[in-house]
Formats: C-alpha cells, sequence, structure tokens
C-alpha cells in the first residue's frame, strides 16, 4: 500500500525541522570551543521528542521506508560481486595456482592498503579522531580508501559516529539484534531505518569537512573509486607482467575487493555477537581475535567501545593481530602521524 500523503508529508516536516535543528545547534558548536566529544547532536526539546517519536512509529517507516524493504539494484551488484569472488576462490582450488603470482603479490598490497584505509583512516583517524596525521598520509589513506570503495570519508564517518552513538537501535546502521545477516550484509541491500536517516542529519560531523581531502574526495568520489578501485587495478597487471584481463579482473578487483569488505562487514556482524566483554558487559560488542586477524585489529571491539579515543582500539599490539596500530606507530616514527592517544588503564 502506498504511504497516507498526509504521513509523508509530515515526515517531510519533521526531516526539516530536525535538520534545522541540527544547523542552529552546530552553529552554536562552531561559535562556541571545540567539542570535548566530535560525536554531538542536539538538546532533546519536547517538540524534537515529539518528532523523533513520530518517526520512530509511525506506520509510514514500514510501509514506504521499511527497514527491511529490498534494494535489487545493491542485490544484484553484490551479489554478482559474491558470485564473482566464488568462481575466482573455485578456479584457485582446481588449477592450484594463478596464472602469475605477481597478480596475487598485487591483489594483496592492494588488499592491505585499502583495508588499512578503513581501520588506519576513516575509522581511527576521521571518526574517533584518535591521532593526527599529516597531509601526505591521509592522501595515502583517502586514496586507498578509494579503493575499498566503502562511500566516501564524510558518508562513512558520520554513518560510523551514528553506530557508536546508536549501538543496537533502530538508529544503528547495522543493528546486530536483527540477526547476524542483517548487521553482516543485509542492511546494505535494504533500506535504511528513517530513525537512521534522522539520526544522519543531527549527529556532529562538520569536523570532516575542515580537512580538504575530505571535501576533495567526496566531491570527487565516483572518479576516484572507478580509476583507482578498478581501472589501474585492472590494466597494471595486464600492462607490467602480461596477465590476462579477465585474471587480472577476478583476483586484482572481484576478490581483493570482497575479501576487504568482508573483514570489514564482521566488525560490525561477528565483533557485535561472538566473544568476550571484559571491559564492559552492558554493551554487545565483543573481543574477537578472529575478527582482529582479518580486520587488521579491529576485532577488540568491547574495548573499542569502551574506549572509543584509543588509537590502538585494543590493550596490545601486533602480538595481538593489531596490524593497524603497527601501521600507525611506524607512521608515527615517519614523522607522518602524531598526538595518538591511548588510554592507561590500571591493572589491580
Ligand atoms: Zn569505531
Ligand atoms: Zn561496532
Amino acid at each position: 500500500m502506498p504511504p497516507d500523503s498526509c504521513q509523508a508529508d509530515r515526515l517531510q516536516k519533521v526531516l526539516k525541522g530536525l535538520e534545522a535543528e541540527a544547523a542552529k545547534q552546530q552553529a552554536a558548536i562552531i561559535n562556541a570551543k571545540e567539542p570535548e566529544d566530535s560525536v554531538q547532536t542536539s538538546s532533546d526539546s519536547k517538540q524534537s521528542q515529539e518528532d523523533r517519536e513520530f518517526v520512530r512509529s509511525g506506520n509510514f517507516i514500514y510501509v514506504d521506508n521499511g527497514a527491511f524493504s529490498l534494494v535489487w539494484s545493491r542485490i544484484i551488484f553484490f551479489g554478482a560481486l559474491q558470485a564473482l569472488h566464488l568462481y575466482a576462490l573455485c578456479h584457485l582450488m582446481v588449477n592450484g595456482s594463478l596464472t602469475n603470482i605477481k597478480t596475487a603479490l598485487f591483489g594483496y598490497v592492494l588488499f592491505v592498503w585499502s583495508a588499512l584505509s578503513v581501520t588506519a583512516g576513516s575509522h581511527r583517524l576521521w571518526s574517533h579522531k584518535s591521532y593526527q596525521a599529516r597531509w601526505p598520509l591521509r592522501l595515502f589513506l583517502m586514496l586507498g580508501h578509494c579503493v575499498a570503495g566503502q562511500s566516501t570519508l564524510y558518508n562513512w564517518c558520520r554513518d560510523h559516529r551514528v553506530h557508536h552513538k546508536f549501538s543496537e537501535t533502530d538508529a544503528d546502521p547495522h543493528n546486530s539484534l536483527r540477526g547476524f545477516f542483517y548487521a553482516h550484509v543485509g542492511w546494505l541491500l535494504t533500506k535504511s531505518h528513517p530513525e537512521f536517516v534522522a539520526q544522519t542529519k543531527i549527529i556532529y560531523s562538520d569536523d570532516l569537512w575542515k580537512d580538504p581531502i575530505v571535501y576533495y574526495q567526496h566531491h570527487n568520489y565516483g572518479q576516484l573509486c572507478f580509476i583507482f578501485g578498478f581501472v589501474l587495478p585492472l590494466f597494471i597487471p595486464a600492462f607490467a607482467w602480461g596477465e590476462t584481463l579477465w585474471t587480472s579482473f577476478l583476483f586484482a578487483v572481484c576478490v581483493r575487493y570482497v575479501t576487504c569488505l568482508h573483514n570489514t562487514w564482521f566488525v560490525n556482524s561477528a565483533a557485535h555477537m561472538f566473544g568476550e566483554r571484559p571491559y564492559n558487559k552492558k554493551i554487545e560488542p565483543r573481543q574477537n581475535p578472529a575478527v582482529s586477524f582479518g580486520a587488521l585489529g579491529e576485532g577488540y571491539h568491547n574495548y573499542h567501545h569502551t574506549y572509543t579515543w584509543d588509537y590502538a582500539t585494543s590493550e596490545s599490539g601486533v602480538g595481538s593481530l593489531n596490524f593497524t596500530k603497527l601501521f600507525i606507530d611506524c607512521a608515527s616514527k615517519l614523522g607522518l602521524a602524531y598526538d595518538c592517544k591511548q588510554v592507561k588503564l590500571r591493572k589491580n
């Protein structure tokens, strides 16, 4: 059934109201001091409380923007990618090796670059500001983020801040209470919940625009992603060591991209469902070493959701598969990273 037009009008007005409220609050923040915590929301005025209640409870949500309304273009896109990924792995198992080991190494280097750009870049640097980076490192991470193909830095960080503030609620983009599949990839295959959409308009994220590298990437994302995530990975093996375009496409584009996606998604699914909770038992995120192995150190999620400003996202480093911490430490030694924040825990 189509949504009631009055409800649609009311929702439009509510969203406009929330946007205006966010703009007012952001202006107040800009005129005041830097916020202590980069995640800020507006004060809960009576009107905005009522507006949020409307967004949260209306039939409109479940008729027109239902949390499980399928987005077929994404289902086809990710379905095709996954099929190619499985085909490539079967090809690898049957033949025993690639036509050229250089292609495998090239794909692996791209995987590490793109994964690090998510973990050390969009996550620890831009979302949480757990350390600072000079422009060459920020440029390196921004280009790697285009290889990773996980939306623009601005959108990624804004949504991640909403995830932290509203974990395991309707406003959490990949709410793990809806099940493993939804938290892993289902959230990308369905329409976003209106409560999440409303919060993306309120959450403080203007600080991200102050970085010209983030601004440039956001406004040129399509071209950058196409060149660094598709064209270069496809043609470099062909021109440099004579790889066929098909093998290059399978391994340096599809397998590399899908592997990086799953390793990131496991942080939202497995690390929110399986593992110990030694730092805060009242929250769902868990310590999951297996996720850390694939996600270069991002699996210590109970620690991370408890101490979001820690650049290591865990108590330990390389010995605990925290390759991202090693990368930031090396960048720090080279003078490219600085002001690395870390929690000092008292041992009893
Ligand atoms: Zn985080
Ligand atoms: Zn999380």
